[in-house]
């Protein structure tokens, strides 16, 4: 803590004339005020991370996070520093550090494009240059030329076409190496995007991306006239992993079970993390009761493995899960269909866990 006023000094007067504070100072103020009475009602410490979420969802901005967090409150009537941070890596932190190298590598690509462009431009003005010389000399040529004349056309002839030769050469490198830059730069970019759009911890696709292919995908079933499931899933009695072995070893379970659901899905198929111990598996032209065969074959992955600490050997035993499968039906959009997923992922729990509970 900093010491203003050592001891045997005197005092600063209070500056009478110190500037007021104005209205947008009020306004930061106000939401300051808010975020931390909000982090007090919900018990999460106001560590910068957490007071960023809370901020950002007294003030409104980004729009989504306010949704997140009433849905989550809503839902399950609380919500923990896990659900702040998961918000935070979704919206605040991982996008704002993403979004500025991705405008970096765009600035990179438009500038490759440039010179591309310009080559392209200058190849097509040698190329105007040399048809004309050709147009010249041809119609230097008549019926009657000398040898002489003829012989000094064709020298000019094979001039101009060792020039344009060597030209055509020198754009076919420098198109070839801006190819391979720019080729470098989607490379980066699509990286970048792709990390924005991943869970770092099971490296599965992380909600946003879930929503966004989730839309999609109901849009392509819609129009090919096929079938689609969704799949919610939840690991059973989580908390007591944590609470027995410790958060470490609960995260490494979790990236066991996603890793485990990544390897059971193929082809446009989608494994995704929905939110701490919360997964969905997004299943394009499948029906119900193919998906309950997916999900039964997991179940049995899950039945026949034993977890085991690898520190010291101890046994965690088996792991279970509950899961709701709902089938696209018309009228269904991506909210409607989550909710009827959520809604089935409930009467599985609610039936007595590690089972599935499906629509027909
Ligand atoms: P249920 O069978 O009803 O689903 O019980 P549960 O214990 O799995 O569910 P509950 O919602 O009570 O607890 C989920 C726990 O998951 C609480 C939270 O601390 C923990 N969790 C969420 N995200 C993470 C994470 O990233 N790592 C770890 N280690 N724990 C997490
Ligand atoms: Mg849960
Ligand atoms: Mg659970």
């Amino acid at each position: 803590m900093l010491e203003l006023a050592r001891a045997g000094q005197k005092k600063a007067p209070e500056p009478s004339g110190a500037p007021q504070p104005g209205p947008e100072f009020k306004a930061a103020e106000a939401l300051a005020c808010k975020a931390l009475l909000l982090a007090d009602t919900y018990q999460t410490p106001p560590v910068p991370k957490t007071y960023e979420v809370w901020y950002s969802y007294a003030a409104g901005v980004p729009e989504e996070v306010a949704g997140k967090i009433n849905a989550i409150i809503e839902k399950n009537g609380s919500l923990g520093t896990y659900d702040l941070d998961q918000i935070h890596l979704e919206y605040l932190a991982l996008s704002e550090r993403e979004r500025k190298r991705q405008d970096a590598l765009n600035f990179h690509l438009d500038r490759e494009m440039d010179e591309i462009a310009k080559l392209v431009q200058a190849h097509i003005a040698s190329s105007d240059s040399y048809s004309g010389s050709l147009k010249h000399t041809g119609a230097s040529l008549s019926a009657s030329a000398t040898p002489a004349q003829v012989r000094s056309a064709i020298e000019i002839l094979l001039s101009e076409n060792a020039k344009m030769r060597s030209q055509t050469a020198k754009l076919g490198s420098a198109l070839a190496e801006s190819r391979a830059q720019v080729r470098k730069l989607r490379t980066s970019l699509e990286r970048s995007r792709e990390m924005e759009m991943r869970d770092p911890m099971t490296n599965l696709a992380n909600r946003r991306y879930f929503e966004l292919q989730l839309q999609r995908e109901i849009g392509e079933s819609r129009n090919n006239n096929a079938p689609m499931c969704l799949v919610l899933v939840d690991i059973d009695h989580f908390k007591i992993i944590n609470d027995t072995y410790g958060h470490p070893v609960g995260d490494d379970v979790l990236r066991f079970f996603a890793g485990m659901l990544a390897n059971n899905v193929k082809g446009r198929d989608l494994a995704a993390r929905y939110g701490g111990e919360e997964f969905a598996l997004i299943l394009p032209a499948t029906g119900p009761g193919e998906a309950q065969k997916l999900i039964r074959h997991i179940m049995n992955q899950l039945q026949t493995t034993n977890l085991v600490l690898s520190q010291g050997k101890t046994p965690i035993g088996k792991l279970t899960a509950s899961y709701g499968i709902a089938r696209l039906r018309d009228g269904d959009d991506s909210e409607t269909l989550i909710a009827r997923a959520d809604t089935r992922l409930y009467e599985a729990k609610n039936a007595g866990r590690n089972r599935i509970a499906s629509d027909t």
